[in-house]
């Protein structure tokens, strides 16, 4: 590991000055500091930023949801109201990580993991994403678990985390706070594709500090899940993914909100399979034509070619859990 020095604040003025001198934010940590065993992360300066005032789940004035970025995954899980309101969240987030990472893992640190593509992790492999230009292994190595949506010719990882996969499926909102002030974006927007340039990952600017995610308020009752499937059953990542929400009034699909996992290099939102529900009645043929949409743009590698199928079986059978047909 390469010394840093290491400063804890306690609010965020602090934080955000330590920021913007170059420090790199640290919270639970579960991510940032097996990097830096690995030597993938050098950051020079840690600044905690574990206890600032941003550990808070609240229903907004609209309805909708605010959870902070220091709560942690099994304080958000667990959550009375995330419970009630959207148990799409609490459902990926209990099938994420093991338990004991769930009670130090902070919901900001949970969207900013980075990729678990093994070459990333590796520093004598070639990798964009971790050294620009210095190319890609896993686009000829072995690439069952990389993406299939999403990809350039510079990178092929996929976003490891589930909830922010729900997080997309709600069209959650990202609140920040800079040296500029505060400024949201769209969950959709923040999390960055690679494109030519897999080493940048998201849309925070030097210093910026993720305060809270938002989630909208939703015509009632929106009933949602998560369904995630991997090769084994608990602390692996998804080889695929449904978030599912679903608002059915007077028998129709008023709302449909759809992303998938695992399958893209970000949370996938699946605007043709959400089109294909809405203002249809809910029936078996639904789920399976909807879901047939699920892959579109797909551009498998060698070895995960199974991955579009897999997607598509797995958005079909959510839609069915979550519609409530059988
Ligand atoms: Fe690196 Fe991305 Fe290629 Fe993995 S897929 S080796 S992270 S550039």
């Amino acid at each position: 590991m390469h010394p840093f020095s290491y400063t804890r604040v306690s609010d965020t003025g602090e934080a955000l000055n330590a920021g913007h001198r170059g420090g790199r934010y640290i919270a639970g940590g579960t991510t940032l500091v097996d990097l830096m065993r690995e030597t993938v992360e050098r950051p020079e300066i840690l600044v905690d930023i574990s206890s600032l005032p941003l550990d808070e789940v609240s229903v907004t004035e609209r309805g909708g949801l605010r959870i902070g970025a220091l709560v942690t995954m099994a304080e958000a899980a667990a959550h009375a109201k995330v419970r009630t309101l959207f148990p799409v969240i609490s459902e990926a987030l209990e099938l994420s990580a093991s338990a004991q990472l769930r009670n130090m893992a902070t919901i900001g640190g949970n969207i900013m993991q980075r990729t678990r593509c093994t070459y990333f992790r590796d520093v004598t492999a070639d990798c964009n994403k971790r050294e620009p230009g210095s190319g890609c292994a896993a686009r000829e190595g072995f690439n069952r678990t990389h993406a299939i949506l999403g990809t350039s010719d510079h990178c092929v990882a996929t976003h490891p985390s589930d909830v922010a996969v729900a997080f997309a499926a709600l069209e959650g909102t990202v609140h920040l706070l800079g040296p500029d002030g505060e400024r949201e974006v769209p969950f959709v927007d923040f999390l960055l594709r690679p494109d030519n340039t897999p080493q940048r990952e998201h849309a925070l600017e030097r210093g910026e500090l993720i305060t809270a995610v938002e989630i909208p308020a939703y015509p009632r009752p929106l009933k949602s899940g998560y369904l995630k499937v991997r090769d084994r059953q608990s602390y692996e990542f998804a080889l695929t993914s449904a978030a599912v929400a679903l608002h059915v009034r007077g028998g129709v699909i008023r709302e449909a909100l759809v992303a998938a996992g695992g399958v893209g290099t970000v949370p996938w939102k699946l605007p043709a399979v959400e089109r294909h529900l809405i203002g249809e009645r809910p029936s078996e043929s639904l789920w399976a034509a909807a879901a047939a949409r699920a892959a579109e743009g797909a551009r498998p590698l060698k070895h995960n070619r199974f991955k579009a199928e897999l997607l598509e079986r797995t958005v079909e059978r959510q839609l069915r859990i979550v519609g409530g047909t059988k």
